[in-house]
């Protein structure tokens, strides 16, 4: 079984929701047996990127906001293997909106886990892109006067290809989730819930408890599982929402793609210059 452990201990508060992420992402990375060589992982800026030092891969600490078209680049370079992008809805779907937008719209085969706490927890609590209306931070005194942006609704009108919403409180499920996403070819992006403890003490573990319920199937059509998809005041469903398998993911589209990766056909160029002495 791959090593993913760094001996590093993550340095979330007691509670935070970024726990369940990681522990269910690593035994999602378990489950399918990937080596070091076939998955490379991108981190956005936030604390849920922070968990780059916690996961032992190859990996990306990217700026804020601009994990995706560094996770874009790499699998184009790269088309066999697998890559995991770990954000949160600051970077994502704040100044990173456009990129997320675009992955969606070309079907780019990545795995995008948005770390969902509705608040950017790394710079002590302002409101985010997903935080509801009305919400009371540092930032907004008066309260949210803007609607939440819904992601998975969101991603499904943009045209992604497989997109679920889980719980950082349910591991088991998350795993599960994470599992068939990285498995699926196509965009796939994963919204889980996770309560910042520190700074979102409305969106808590019991709040989302209380309205949190599992999808009994996936549903038939994207409008279908747009409906499904959005908050509602009492009903947060999880589970799959889409996972369409004909959908062209876009480096199929690439006839020059089909038996060589984008690097093989630049293999006459000498790389070993940009390769360090600690890669082993
Ligand atoms: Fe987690 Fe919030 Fe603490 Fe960040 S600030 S580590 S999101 S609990």
């Amino acid at each position: 079984m791959i090593n993913l452990d760094t001996k590093i201990f993550p340095t979330w508060c007691p509670g935070c929701g970024d726990f369940g992420i990681w522990a269910a992402l690593k035994g999602a990375l378990q489950k399918l047996n990937l080596q070091t060589h076939e998955f490379v992982m991108v981190y956005d800026i936030g604390c849920s990127g922070n968990m780059a030092s916690n996961i032992k891969a190859y990996g990306f600490h990217g700026l804020h906001g601009r994990a995706i078209p560094a996770a874009t680049g790499i699998k184009l370079a790269n088309h066999r293997q697998k890559v995991i992008v770990i954000g949160g809805d600051g970077g994502l779907l704040g100044e990173g909106m456009a990129h997320f937008v675009s992955a969606c719209r070309a079907n780019m085969d990545i795995t995008v886990i948005l770390h969902n706490n509705q608040v950017y927890g790394l710079t002590t609590g302002q409101s985010s892109p997903t935080s509801m209306k009305g919400t009371k931070g540092k930032a907004t005194p008066l309260g949210v006067v803007e609607q939440p942006v819904e992601p998975c609704a969101f991603a499904l009108l943009s045209g992604a290809s497989f997109v679920a919403r889980t719980f950082a409180g349910t591991i088991p499920e998350s795993t599960e989730i994470f599992t068939s996403a990285i498995t699926h070819s196509g965009f796939s992006l994963i919204e889980v819930l996770q309560p910042c403890v520190t700074f979102n003490k409305l969106n808590t573990y019991d709040w989302f408890r209380q309205r949190i319920k599992p999808l009994t199937q996936t549903p038939t059509d994207v409008y279908e599982a747009i409906s499904k998809a959005r908050w509602t005041d009492q009903d947060i469903f999880t589970g799959i929402f889409r996972n369409d398998e004909t959908a062209l993911p876009y480096h199929k589209t690439f006839e020059i793609l089909k038996e060589k990766t984008l690097i093989q056909h630049s293999e006459k160029r000498d790389l070993t210059k940009y390769i360090h002495d600690w890669v082993e």
